[in-house]
């Protein structure tokens, strides 16, 4: 289709058979990260203000020392990471926009700015879009569809030994707590101990029943020490933990916490490695703690 010829030379945005038809121009405004001018890798928002950046990029602002938000100097508190969240609405708007540009792929910040500034055009699949990205990227989002369906689609592919189903052993244990300079080529472990294997993250979990609650501690032990694709969401987790230990159980949902704080469904391993464990050694496992709930 030629896009390029549907705007006029003053638009911003058209509405041709059925699809809204916006200048990438006018998106960046909702879609660049100030920290580092790409389009959001992993949108991340800062609760208390709104403000949004990339994941790494607001990671590497508080690891540097800064409390506050960089775009409106908002003060976090002692312990800024606890005042993010992943935006699953904007992550998934940019991913079906940009999807060369999305999340993982992290193509040159040259080339992207490059892209932000050609007059392009990007269609939107429905009208308003564009207009409400967040909105639309909400009601998408809430759905569920295009993430989900692509993640079950990934992992088909797999074998069983790699699928990352919660609860798979895997080879990359081993290479957890080894001496770096000794790795093979496609093994890589960041310092926050989490191991990537062919470009995929892995970590290594364990849940715990709540000591505190005497309905979880009645279930049937689970194994404790897991490993999984760092991917994998706490609402995942959840499903699958309530699958094995209370699935017989009318109304029985699991809650999972990690260090007395209830965990967001849509929170990953990772996310929570990387913003709520700060003195984690690369051979520590993740500990969470799961407890029953009945509605
Ligand atoms: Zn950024
Ligand atoms: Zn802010």
């Amino acid at each position: 289709m030629a896009s390029a010829s549907v705007l006029g030379p003053e638009q911003d945005a058209v509405i041709q058979g059925g699809k809204l038809v916006v200048r990438t121009r006018a998106l960046n405004a909702y879609l660049v990260c100030e920290l580092c001018n790409g389009y959001f890798r992993n949108a991340t928002t800062v609760s208390e203000c709104l403000h949004t950046f990339c994941e790494p990029c607001i990671l590497r602002h508080f690891d540097s020392g800064s409390t506050k938000c960089p775009t409106c100097e908002t003060d976090l508190g002692a312990d800024p990471f606890t005042a993010i969240r992943q935006d699953m609405a904007l992550k998934s708007l940019v991913e079906r926009i940009f999807p060369n540009a999305g999340p993982g792929t992290e193509p040159s910040r040259k080339k992207k700015r490059k892209r932000s500034r050609s007059k392009s055009t990007a269609t939107a699949a429905g009208a308003g879009a564009a207009e409400t990205p967040t909105n639309d990227a909400a009601a998408a989002a809430e759905a569920g569809e295009p993430e989900a369906k692509r993640a079950r689609k990934l992992e088909n592919k797999k074998s069983a030994a790699q699928s990352g189903r919660v609860g798979d052993v895997s080879v990359t244990t081993k290479y957890l707590g080894m001496d770096k300079s000794a790795l093979p080529p496609n093994v890589s472990v960041s310092s926050k101990g989490i191991v990537t294997v062919d470009n995929v993250d892995w970590v290594k979990f364990a849940v715990h029943p709540d000591p505190n609650d005497a309905a979880t501690l009645a279930l049937p032990s689970i194994a404790s020490v897991m490993q999984t694709k760092a991917s994998i969401d706490i609402k995942r987790l959840a499903k699958h933990l309530r699958k094995k230990l209370c699935r017989n159980i009318p109304g029985a949902k699991i809650e999972i916490l990690f260090n007395g704080e209830v965990c967001a469904p849509e929170f990953s391993l990772e996310f929570i490695i990387k913003t709520r464990w700060h003195s984690r050694d690369s051979a520590d496992v993740l500990d969470l703690t799961y407890r029953m709930i009945q509605s």
